[in-house]
């Protein structure tokens, strides 16, 4: 899967892809991640890339035409990419959750809008975006961060970037819906606490009951409302 991130920040993006498991994937081919300067497409003297918004208001806003020159390279460059999807990266959009990760990356390529000060031009969105996508509610400085967070959701789930690529399936939002159960490691006792003795048991059907019943617990004391999806479903 491709990835490009339209930014004004490319370093901040580039500084947090670089690392740990996304990283490693980039550099085995599994996913590649491109980031574009928006400011490169300014076309003026000073490299301005932003005005004040018409009709009066606080701050400035990022202007339409570097966007959508930034966006026509982009396309110019993956012209046999046909399944693609552009994201704008807002607190007015979806908000952002397993599901649409899954979702997302189906797609071969995903291109990325930062917004930077207060957004950018309506006229840009309608132009080229498909979908509005927030990671919550409240209002970040910037996209860089909400797009490293689409980024590495959607790249986990990318063939060959976890090493176990089932593994997503057993965790948090996982195939049964539930946040994950407790997990334990080496030493078995530390500070007085112990390992729960059924995971020594060697008995997966006691293993699996376990955890099932200890997923339930969580899932119903810090989001009963998942469980109510899930009820939803059946
Ligand atoms: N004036 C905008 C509003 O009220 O919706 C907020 C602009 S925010 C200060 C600057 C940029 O940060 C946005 O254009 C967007 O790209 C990004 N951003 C801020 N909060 C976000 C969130 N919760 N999810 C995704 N992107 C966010």
């Amino acid at each position: 899967m491709r990835f490009d991130i339209m930014t004004l920040f490319p370093d901040l993006v580039d500084t947090v892809l670089s690392e740990s498991i996304i990283g490693r994937a980039q550099k085995q081919n599994f996913i590649e991640i491109k980031t574009h300067n928006i400011r490169d497409y300014a076309n003026n003297k000073h490299n301005k890339v932003d005005d004040t918004p018409y009709g009066g208001g606080f701050g400035m806003l990022m202007a339409a035409p570097p966007i959508c020159d930034c966006y026509d390279a982009i396309i110019k460059d993956s012209p046999d990419i046909t399944s693609r999807r552009t994201v704008y990266l807002s607190p007015r959009g979806c908000r952002f959750d397993q599901k649409k990760a899954a979702e997302l990356s189906k797609y071969d390529q995903l291109i990325l809008l930062c917004g930077h000060y207060e957004g950018v031009d309506q006229r840009a969105i309608d132009l080229i975006v498909d979908e509005e996508i927030s990671i919550g509610d409240f209002v970040l400085t910037g996209g860089e961060i909400p797009a490293c967070i689409v980024v590495d959701a959607v790249s986990r789930l990318c063939d060959g970037v976890l090493s176990d690529s089932e593994c997503y399936k057993k965790e948090s939002f996982g195939e049964n819906g539930l946040l994950e159960f407790p997990q334990y490691t080496r030493p078995f006792e530390y500070k007085d606490l112990k390992v729960p003795e059924v995971l020594l048991s060697g008995h997966h059907e006691n293993i699996d009951k376990w955890r099932e019943g200890e997923s339930l617990k969580i899932t119903k004391q810090n989001r009963p409302d998942l469980l109510e999806k899930n009820d939803e479903k059946d």
